[in-house]
């Protein structure tokens, strides 16, 4: 279909980045080419239902989010990497591919509480993030009901991780 014509025409291939043995897969130019980001947003928020909220994690997510919620029709949350925010936030430190990560989202301000939200990220990997923001909106009061990433990479087990950690029934979508 035309999202993965475009994931195939612009995604970059990025041998040992951040690390040595990672192949890092950059799909900044997919969201910068007016076909990649359109037909993406498409194919994600093709039959999502029943969202109030879109949580985007840093930092591709951020763009990916705002455009999906946008489409669905609702509000967009920023899930930031640790630091950027004013006090109060909630935080939360996780183990992922390379190395410890903190991410944080607002305890003022805004109130998540009871709504239905649809994680999105540009890629899956582990899946540790998207499970510990997961988590973290859960302390707000609200509910991940799915994830949406552009690309699931494969051998890393990302989807059984989100299987364990937030239940087996969680659609994720890729
Ligand atoms: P995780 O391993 O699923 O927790 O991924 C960690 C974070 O790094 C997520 O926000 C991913 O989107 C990002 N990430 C991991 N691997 C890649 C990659 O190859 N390309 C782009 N982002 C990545």
């Amino acid at each position: 279909d035309r999202a993965r014509r475009a994931i195939d025409e612009h995604a970059r291939m990025v041998a040992d980045f951040p690390a040595p043995g990672i192949d890092f897969k950059d799909l900044t130019p997919v969201l910068a080419d007016p076909v990649g980001l359109s037909s993406v947003v498409t194919a994600l928020t093709h039959g999502c239902r029943g969202i109030d909220l879109v949580a985007g994690i840093d930092a591709r997510g951020f763009l990916l989010g705002g455009a999906v919620a946008r489409e669905l029709e609702v509000g967009v949350l920023a899930v930031r990497k640790g630091g950027k925010l004013p006090p109060p936030v909630h935080s939360t430190s996780y183990t992922l591919e390379y190395g410890t990560a903190v991410l944080e989202i607002p305890a003022s301000g805004i109130d998540i509480s009871g709504m239905r939200v649809l994680l999105v990220d540009d890629v899956l990997a582990t899946g540790g993030t998207a499970v510990a923001a997961a988590q973290l909106l859960g302390r707000a009061g609200a509910e991940v009901i799915g994830v949406a990433v552009i690309m699931e990479l494969d051998g890393l087990g990302g989807r059984a991780t989100i299987a364990e950690g937030l239940g087996a029934d969680l659609p994720v979508h890729a």
